[in-house]
């Protein structure tokens, strides 16, 4: 049999991307290895989200391409986002790259390696558009309770920091019939929890021009029996309306935990964003969260030193992150990527923030979201959580790893006949920003 060793950059879309490509290239009896000089074939799925990460999937290609010199009967892949936005010319660049495959053709890949495998040649095949109908793919998933579910894919906004639409294309929801098969099908498997995943998932349904939407979709996979929690990721603030929050209030497999990026907390960042909404409207959101979910975990994303962000601005963000009080919040430095409004912007010495500056700022926010994370996290002392045990602690085999309803990890030690995809109840013995410590009781 054929080893493959996948490589996965990014996001969770990518990593969901690479399942399926695990599971096309099952049908083609290839079986996943961990160990690149065993690979026949080796697969880097790449993102493009910053700067940081292309160069990242550069320094892979060096480092394979001498692999491949050793065995040059073994192949090289490119797929992901930056193979979407530039592949052609990389594979110029890169002759040793064997096939080179985007964010929507992604169902090709066995036809280009079997191709590439019987003419010798070099393939390359981008599609601008996802095809009219999302193809089913076959998945190999690299977890055993908890599964990852795409439910729509590409993004229809503009948001000028963001390639995604570029990359991904126009969103396009996925059949809620092939949804629940699948969904169905992990759960006769042995799932207990789903994530329904999308760049812009809170957009599920709009493409239908019906009253299909996420909070239809909740409803309609609620009670596959055997199905403990759902969760969906990543939203957009513009989406998530009172229907929606209700619907996680009161649907109790829906978990509380929303992840939606805010990006900035001051109003004039978030137009030149292209954001759509304003940090009232985000603040009345969480309101309507809070008031009906108290226990509701909220985190966001944030960039710093965004073109024109002024101190004060930042300082507006610094604000939000105290007021609000989320649970985690992932940040970044402003990094421009090419095609973009903000990339324009960012070669304007006027509005351009020093990269001085932007570290400066990343240093006294991601302290902030710390410090809030901690006294999120310590309100969880000596409270019962229910927790879907996920597998075993990776630094202890003595320790279990899980989650609380509202996304919190936990770590407690093994005790009675439990196993993994059990629910436990567990008492809360410590708290730091990140996660938890607990026992059964
Ligand atoms: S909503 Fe998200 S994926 Fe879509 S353009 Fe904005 S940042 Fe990118």
């Amino acid at each position: 049999m054929p080893n493959c060793y996948i490589e996965t950059l990014g996001c969770q879309m990518n990593k969901a991307d690479s399942e399926r490509m695990l599971g096309l290239l099952s049908e083609l009896n290839y079986q996943e290895t961990s160990n690149l000089e065993d690979a026949d074939l080796m697969i880097l799925n790449t993102c493009t989200i910053r700067e940081g990460a292309s160069d990242k999937a550069y320094s892979y290609l060096g480092r394979w391409n001498l692999i491949k010199q050793k065995r040059p009967n073994s192949l090289i892949a490119l797929a992901g986002c930056l193979a979407q936005e530039k592949g052609e010319a990389i594979q110029k660049h890169f002759p040793f790259i064997d096939v080179v495959f985007g964010t929507h053709n992604l169902h090709r890949l066995p036809d280009l390696l079997l191709n590439a495998q019987k003419t010798g040649e070099r393939q390359c095949e981008l599609f601008e558009n996802l095809p009219e109908e999302i193809p089913e793919t076959p998945i190999i998933r690299q977890t055993k309770v908890t599964a990852w579910v795409n439910i729509i894919l590409g993004c229809n906004f503009n948001c000028t920091y963001c390639i995604v639409p570029q990359v991904r294309g126009r969103e396009k929801s996925r059949s809620p019939e092939f949804i629940k098969q699948e969904i169905e099908q992990l759960v006769a498997e042995g799932f207990k929890e789903i994530t329904l995943l999308g760049q812009n998932v809170t957009a599920y349904g709009l493409d239908f021009g019906d009253q299909r939407n996420l909070a239809w979709l909740l409803r309609y996979i609620h009670d596959i029996k055997g199905l403990e929690r759902i969760r969906f990721l990543t939203g957009h603030p513009h989406h998530v309306d009172d229907y929606l929050i209700e619907t996680v209030a009161e649907l109790p497999k829906a978990c509380e935990f929303f992840h939606i990026p805010m990006q900035s907390g001051d109003d004039e960042v978030l137009r030149r964003m292209a954001r759509i909404y304003k940090v009232s409207d985000y603040y009345k959101m969480v309101e309507k969260i809070r008031n009906l979910m108290p226990r509701a975990s909220i985190t966001s994303d944030f960039i710093v030193g965004f073109p024109g962000e002024t101190h004060t601005q930042f300082l507006n963000t610094c604000k939000v992150v105290e007021d609000l009080q989320f649970d985690s919040c992932i940040t970044a430095m402003y990094s421009p990527r090419r095609g973009t409004v903000g990339a324009k912007w960012e070669q304007e010495p006027v509005l351009k923030v020093s990269d001085e500056e932007k570290q400066e700022r990343i240093r006294h926010l991601n302290a902030l979201v710390t410090d809030v994370a901690e006294k999120r996290s310590k309100l969880y002392l000596n409270t019962i959580e229910e927790i879907l045990i996920e597998k075993e602690s990776e630094r202890n085999n003595q320790m279990w790893m899980g989650r609380t309803r509202a996304g919190k990890l936990i770590n407690f030690p093994k005790q009675g006949v439990f196993k993994q995809g059990d629910l436990v109840n567990v008492k809360i013995t410590q708290a730091n920003p990140w996660a938890l410590r607990g026992e059964i009781v």
